[in-house]
């Protein structure tokens, strides 16, 4: 076995502030995010602030996207 040749590959555990983990092939061991797509405003339709929401329905709009929440 010859080691240092390859980069680690690990199956590595997302943390997201939102509390989500999932896992996903990295060369780092541990990734954390801001948000994924659990979270994600675009995706939950939860906006942290009244400007965002604002700018993603707009985009919606524009776009013809229909969320249900
Ligand atoms: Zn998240």
């Amino acid at each position: 076995m010859k080691a240092g040749i390859h980069p680690n590959y690990y199956q590595a555990k997302v943390v997201c502030n939102c509390g989500n983990e999932f896992v996903t092939g990295s060369t780092k061991e541990n990734i954390r995010v801001e948000v994924c797509s659990k979270c994600h405003s675009f995706y939950t339709g939860q906006q942290k602030t009244a400007a965002a929401r604002g700018a993603i329905e707009k985009f919606n709009r524009k776009y013809g996207i229909n969320q249900d929440n």
